[in-house]
């Protein structure tokens, strides 16, 4: 057991990292806030500056607007004439009265509240409403200069002594059209309502928002004067003013050059954001500002939303490194369960074997006493427990291994281990083998020996029968007449005895690195690797076979094989064993048997065919004889019919003569009663007078016959049989001129190594080259159309052979289908006798 499994693990790793995630997250969310804050901060920036841009950019037109306005009345001469005919004509009612229409429609139309009409003088000629008759203290003070250069001015935002709210005047001075820029004559004052479009022009605000405002405000002195209407300020606070000094209020900030957004505190000492901007053309500065109070309010929600993402990423990984935690403990003591059960396990499983072990267990000490003893080592000793705890060691060994058992300690202590086999005694005396093994252990310091040992009686038995069944075998194998042959699964041989050796002509050395293929005939090969492996496969239960083997000298034996195969007990194939008996005798015996019986149906073939020949060929010449002979007789026979009857019997007698002939020679020749005549004959002479015989045969049937002599006259004369000799001539003769249709005919000799070579070359059929080498054999014909129009025997070159090698020589043919034949024979060239 792994100590690592003594106690559960401890929590603080994954407190720890919950801690770590825990602020991960918070930080996260916090750097989350701030960015979503700096955004939001940036963007009503923005808008703050853009709202004051428009704003600012209002003011400038309407004030244009305004001035355009005064322009328009400077410019329009009818109503100018009438201005001026009013100064001189001030009584003119009707006059008056359009004027005054005309100033009506002004406060109606436009953001005018009151006009005046004033001389150069400054004396009030006309006004409107009747309320408004007296010129203002401030615009007193711009009148003679706008009297004097003649432009259309509006004033500043101002109270003054008549006029206690806030507003503008348009200033319009009048010039006669002829007259030149500093002749104004009058001034039209026009008082500006600012609530009616200037401010709430001013006081708009594109989106709704509880903080902000726009603020106009300008400078008095060190002060700043607030032109419009504060929202946060009951009765709104025009006119209110605050020190330019004040740095942290935005619109002293405006007033110092700043132009841009950022924070500050307003009038009411409140933090907020505001752009500044000064008003071109004007006295004006504006801001556009919100609470920074209301800005965060928007983040409040976010806040909310980050916030409880935080809480849950936290609850969720709290949560699962709690379960891990748990997850872990639970493992940890279902593992500590698990081993616990093991041990014990372990323990019953030691105390089983040690009760029921089939070996003896003993266990003793340093003095080789027995401390502990198995059931199965009392049982065996039977001694019982008592008895057998304490007794010593060597005691247990029987009278003849006492001795040795110094010699099985030391090795026992030297080497910590030691297996043997001895032979112990029991308590009645007897003996039984036993084979130790043996091992030092040491028990809490304390050094024992321990000892697992077994009876080995049976195994002692067992081993000696096999012992013995094998020098039986072996035996049986090396002297057995039969070969005997052991190989492995490839066939490679493991063993041979000395018959198989002695069949093939190796020695036992040599065939260990072969298989059996190798001195196998090729042809048996693939039969026998196809049988081995159907007798692997079970198909068969034995293989038996007769086949040719290859001996070391290069002889072919046959051999009765019966292969057998030695399979393990699971079935599977180990060994192959092979007996083989030499048969090769027997089959030569066979093959000696069969080729007699061939040769003697093949010969009772022959014969039947010869007799069925030779009747007809006698019948043949005996039917004219015998019709011809009668015809004789007839009486009133012609003279020339008596001589034509008479050659024809002449003939045919010649003809059956011959064939007898034929059948005596053969009979001699095979009867051995040949005897040969040899006598002095000039070659050349009888080959003439043959040739000559031949010459009707050369008239009847238009081939020529060619002699073809080589020796001198002289040296023609000759020692030899010439009967023989001629007959062997004239038979291939006789045949040429049966097989040749046209062409020639050649005969001669030549001498060649002593011997005369004959030959007989004709030009006709041929002779296939598969009846070549049988033609020479009794009663043998070629089977052919063409010889089976001529009469034979089948015997004339068999005759020939026999006298050719009765002559001393012999015979032989080379022929070419339908080119013609040659024949050759030769005879010893002896020119006298001996
Ligand atoms: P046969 O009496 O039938 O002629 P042979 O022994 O003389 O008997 O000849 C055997 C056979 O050999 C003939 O039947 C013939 O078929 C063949 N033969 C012999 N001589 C010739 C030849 N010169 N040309 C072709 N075939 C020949």
């Amino acid at each position: 057991m792994s100590s690592s499994m003594k106690t559960p693990a401890k929590p603080w790793p994954l407190i720890v990292l919950f801690f770590i995630f825990s602020t991960s997250a918070i930080v996260a969310g916090f750097f989350y806030y701030r960015s979503l804050e700096k955004n939001l901060m940036n963007e009503t920036m923005e808008q703050l500056s853009a709202i004051a841009d428009l704003k600012v950019r209002q003011i400038i037109q309407w004030r244009r607007e305004r001035i355009s306005d005064g322009n328009y009345l400077k410019g329009n001469i009818p109503h100018i004439r009438q201005f001026s005919r009013f100064l001189a004509e001030e009584q003119n009612r009707q006059l008056k009265n359009d004027l005054i229409s005309s100033l009506i429609s002004y406060t109606e139309n436009y953001d005018y509240g009151s006009i005046l009409f004033i001389d150069r003088y400054l004396n009030v000629k006309l006004f409107y409403p009747d309320q408004d008759t007296i010129i203002g203290d401030h615009i007193q003070v711009l009148l003679p200069d706008v009297i004097k250069k003649g432009d259309v001015i509006v004033t500043d935002l101002h109270v003054s002594g008549e006029v206690d709210f806030y507003h503008l005047d348009l200033l319009i001075p009048l010039k006669e059209p002829e007259e030149t820029d500093t002749n104004v004559f009058g001034v039209v004052i026009m008082r500006i309502d600012p609530d009616k479009l200037l401010f709430p022009l001013i006081e708009s605000w594109p989106v709704s928002s509880k903080t902000a405002e726009t603020l106009l405000f300008h400078v008095e002195g060190n002060e700043i004067v607030y032109l419009n209407r504060q929202r946060h300020l009951e009765g709104g606070g025009i006119g209110m003013r605050m020190p330019v000094t004040d740095n942290k209020l935005p619109s002293s900030m405006a007033v110092q050059g700043i132009n841009k957004t950022t924070n500050g505190v307003d009038y009411r000492g409140i933090p907020v954001v505001a752009a500044m901007k000064k008003v071109p053309g004007t006295p004006w500065y504006l801001i556009t500002k919100i609470d920074r109070e209301e800005i965060y309010t928007s983040l409040i929600d976010k806040i909310g939303q980050i916030a409880i993402i935080i809480i849950l990423t936290i609850l969720t990984l709290g949560l699962f490194l709690a379960f891990l935690w748990w997850n872990q403990r639970v493992r940890f003591y279902k593992g500590k369960y698990e081993a616990e059960l093991e041990q014990l396990a372990l323990v019953k499983h030691f105390d089983y074997i040690l009760k029921y072990a089939n070996d003896i267990i003993l266990l003793f000490d340093k003095d080789y006493r027995i401390v502990s003893a198995n059931d199965r080592a009392i049982d065996t000793y039977q001694y019982n427990r008592s008895e057998i705890i304490g007794k010593k060691v060597p005691e247990l060994r029987s009278a003849e291994t006492a001795a040795r058992i110094r010699e099985d300690l030391e090795e026992l202590e030297r080497m910590g281990y030691s297996t043997f086999d001895t032979i112990h005694r029991k308590k009645d005396g007897s003996t039984f083998p036993i084979e130790i093994s043996a091992r030092k252990v040491e028990i809490e310091g304390v050094k024992y020996y321990q000892s697992i040992s077994r009876d080995i009686s049976e195994r002692k038995k067992a081993e000696e029968t096999l012992r013995e069944s094998e020098e039986r075998f072996r035996k049986i194998f090396e002297e057995s007449p039969f070969s005997m042959v052991m190989t492995g699964k490839d066939m490679g041989i493991i063993k041979a005895n000395s018959s198989f050796c002695k069949m093939l002509g190796y020695s036992e050395e040599e065939l260990l690195g072969l298989t059996f293929k190798y001195f196998t005939h090729p042809e048996h090969i693939a039969p026998d690797e196809l049988s081995i492996l159907r007798l692997v496969a079970q198909e068969i239960p034995i293989y038996h076979t007769e086949k040719r083997y290859l001996r070391k000298d290069g002889s072919v034996i046959w051999g009765s094989t019966t292969i057998n195969i030695i399979r393990n007990t699971k079935g599977e194939a180990q060994l192959f064993f092979a007996m083989i008996e030499d048969i090769t005798a027997r089959k030569k015996a066979e093959e000696d048997l069969i080729a007699a019986k061939e040769k003697a149906e093949e010969s009772d073939r022959l014969k039947t065919a010869f007799l069925h020949n030779v009747s007809h060929e006698i019948r043949t010449p005996m039917n004219a004889i015998l019709g011809f002979s009668s015809l004789l007789n007839e009486p009133g026979i012609q003279e020339n019919e008596r001589k034509q009857f008479v050659e024809v019997i002449s003939q045919s007698s010649t003809q059956l003569l011959s064939i007898i002939n034929d059948i005596v020679d053969l009979a001699s020749i095979e009867s051995g009663q040949v005897r040969l005549n040899i006598q002095t004959i000039n070659l050349n002479d009888e080959l003439r007078k043959l040739s000559e015989q031949f010459s009707y045969k050369q008239k009847s049937q238009g081939i020529s016959l060619i002699l073809e002599t080589s020796l001198t006259e002289k040296n023609a004369d000759i020692f030899t049989d010439s009967t023989k000799l001629i007959q062997i001539l004239s038979n291939l003769i006789n045949n040429a001129y049966k097989f040749t249709g046209k062409g020639k005919i050649s005969f001669g000799y030549n001498l060649k190594d002593g011997f005369l070579e004959f030959f007989v070359r004709d030009t006709g059929v041929g002779i296939p080259p598969d009846h070549q080498g049988r033609v020479f054999d009794r009663f043998y014909q070629v089977d052919s159309d063409i010889s089976r129009q001529y009469s034979g025997t089948g015997l004339g070159l068999s005759i020939c052979k026999a006298y050719a090698e009765l002559l001393g020589g012999r015979i032989w043919l080379s022929s070419v289908p339908n080119e013609g034949s040659i024949f050759n024979f030769t005879i010893p060239y002896k020119k006298k006798e001996g």
